[in-house]
């Protein structure tokens, strides 16, 4: 009869497993299913919409978005005006104002008027299909989250043979051995980490942090390092042309010049300089080929056979020979044009530092952080009036991708983390024990190389997915010992003859049952953290409406 109800039990086991790994891993799949099917293409000889496949948009397609509908790729806005709701990418909750020409990210949301836009990538290259993929590897990545509990199988094993043992020796009777064992049951140690990882997970993606596996979740509760990347990721990356420094030609010529040459750059800086290109209404010369030269700059070569390099000094020092750098104030940085081997200009960006870099960097270190420092492409200056901001004192400047990979690798104590947003960046979030990339204006190759993703453009959400993945590995050791704790309590009384078989069989699923349900309070530890945040924030002058 005991045997019988163990079978049952198990059976019961697994589908009670499977229904809490499903309910963990819901808010991944609603995220996969809000993934757009369909596009409307405007057919260009006849003006007509025909309904096609996402995956059959091609760069350079007209697309109507109608009131509501999902944008199927990413591209830039043809029509005058439209209101899109980008929360579920950026997690910005009011709708966000665009006008024509500027860039549209799929997987965002159109507001009540319809508009034509056009595809500047494929769906499988586009925003939305990168963070789906994102999504689809950590939900196929599930394995080393089991590890967790490996240290105590053995130990328990033994604990439960001897029990079982002595009471067989005590009493005389192999009943009582049979007895014992089966209240020893191993559910705890099989099942609690995994149901509080996918929890952690899913409590993670609440937060619009995207984590590749639940491994991460585990290191990253321990980290004692962490390295920032300033431009993009301290910085906010939404920076202003607030002036031009001409050299030997006219502020509006360098200006038209670098933004030509900035089309075709995913850099931070590429888009204001072509934004306020765009608002002087500037032609923009012909390109005939461009490359991007990570944390140097952009080099294009004109229709015309002329060369610009935009970018750092020493990147335009290479072709100009030295150039005297203008006084820069707080908040303000250089990119330097060149055309042919002459210095165009030189224009100055306000980039100012996120309003909770500083909150961060402090919530970091109060959960352990003992080592914080800067890694930065920039030049030094620039690099340490937002060191200062932030509270970071340890500030690396003018590094390459490689030099950030040495400088993260040789931090002490371990594991360390990275945070970034860059092609340059790309390298060091692989090589640290953590990357986390912040992809809130499109995930690019630095989300491909990271270990976890932001996609909400907000960087107080390295502390809070800190302070999840603690939440987490707390929930699913305490729900490790909780099982095991009456496990042998059971075992105990069983090996003194007060618990029957059968009813010891019962007994046993309610202690699996105790374990899951107390390792699916993973699911709400970002409750925990947004309050703290809460905290945080309350205590600064609220913001007007
Ligand atoms: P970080 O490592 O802090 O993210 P980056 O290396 O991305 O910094 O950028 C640092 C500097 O590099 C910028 O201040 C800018 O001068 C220059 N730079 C690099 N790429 C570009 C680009 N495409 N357009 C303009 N400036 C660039
Ligand atoms: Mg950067």
């Amino acid at each position: 009869m005991a045997g019988l109800i163990i079978a049952l039990m198990l059976t019961g086991g697994e589908a009670l497993e499977d229904l809490a790994a499903r309910r963990a891993s819901r808010e991944l799949d609603q995220l996969l299913n809000r993934a757009p099917a369909f596009a409307g293409r405007i057919d260009p000889a006849t003006g007509e919409v025909q309904r096609i496949p996402v995956g059959e948009v091609s760069v350079g397609d007209e697309l109507l978005v109608r009131s509501s509908e999902i944008l199927p790729v990413d591209g830039v806005l043809v029509s005058d005006h439209a209101m899109i709701d980008e929360s579920s990418v950026t997690g910005e909750p009011l709708p966000v104002s665009h006008v024509a020409g500027s860039a549209l990210l799929s997987g965002t949301v159109n507001g009540t008027a319809s508009f034509t836009m056009r595809a500047q990538k494929v769906a499988a290259d586009s925003n939305y299909a990168s963070i789906v993929r994102l999504v689809e590897e950590a939900v196929e990545s599930r394995a080393p989250m089991v590890r967790l509990a490996d240290r105590y199988a053995v130990p328990f094993t033994i604990v439960a043979l001897l029990i079982a043992g002595f009471a067989w020796f005590l009493s005389g009777d192999p009943v009582r051995f049979a007895e014992v064992l089966v209240v020893a049951t191993p559910c705890p140690l099989l099942i609690a980490t995994p149901v509080a990882f996918m929890g952690g997970m899913s409590s993670a993606a609440k937060l619009n942090v995207i984590l590749k596996d639940g491994g991460v979740l585990e290191v990253l509760a321990r980290i004692r390092s962490a390295a920032f990347d300033k431009t993009g990721t301290l910085t906010q990356g939404k920076a202003d042309v607030v002036r031009v420094h001409e050299a030997t030609r006219s502020a509006v010529e360098t200006l038209r010049l670098a933004a030509a040459a900035e089309q075709h750059s995913v850099h931070v800086f590429a888009e204001p300089i072509v934004q306020a290109a765009r608002q002087q209404q500037l032609e923009l010369p012909a390109v005939a080929n461009a490359e991007e030269v990570a944390t140097n700059g952009v080099q294009a070569t004109f229709a015309d056979g002329g060369v610009v390099r935009v970018g750092k000094p020493a990147f335009v020092e290479e072709v100009t020979g030295p150039v005297a750098r203008p006084a820069l104030e707080a908040g303000e940085t250089a990119v330097y044009v060149s055309v042919g081997d002459e210095l165009a200009g030189i224009i100055i960006l306000s980039d100012p530092v996120r309003e909770n870099a500083n909150t961060t960097i402090s919530r970091l270190r109060r959960a352990g952080v003992a080592e914080i420092a800067m890694v930065t492409g920039d030049v030094e200056p620039t690099a340490l009036s937002v060191a200062n901001a932030v509270g970071i004192q340890t500030v690396h400047a003018e590094t390459t991708p490689q030099s950030k990979v040495e400088i993260v690798q040789a931090m002490q104590p371990r594991p360390v983390l990275m945070v970034g947003d860059g092609i340059n960046d790309a390298p060091v979030l692989a090589a640290a024990d953590v990357g986390i990339a912040m992809a809130g204006r499109g995930a690019t190759v630095a989300s491909e190389s990271a270990a976890a993703v932001i996609t909400s453009n907000d960087i107080a959400r390295v502390a809070d997915v800190a302070f999840v993945s603690r939440r987490t590995v707390h929930i699913a050791l305490q729900s490790i010992w909780l099982g095991i704790i009456i496990s042998v309590g059971l075992m105990i009384v069983a090996a003194f003859g007060y618990l029957p078989a059968v009813a010891g069989a019962l007994l046993q699923e309610v202690v699996d049952l105790v374990a899951i349900l107390s390792a699916l309070r993973a699911l709400r530890a970002h409750k925990s953290v947004t309050h703290q945040s809460d905290t945080i924030q309350a205590r600064r002058p609220a913001p007007s409406p």
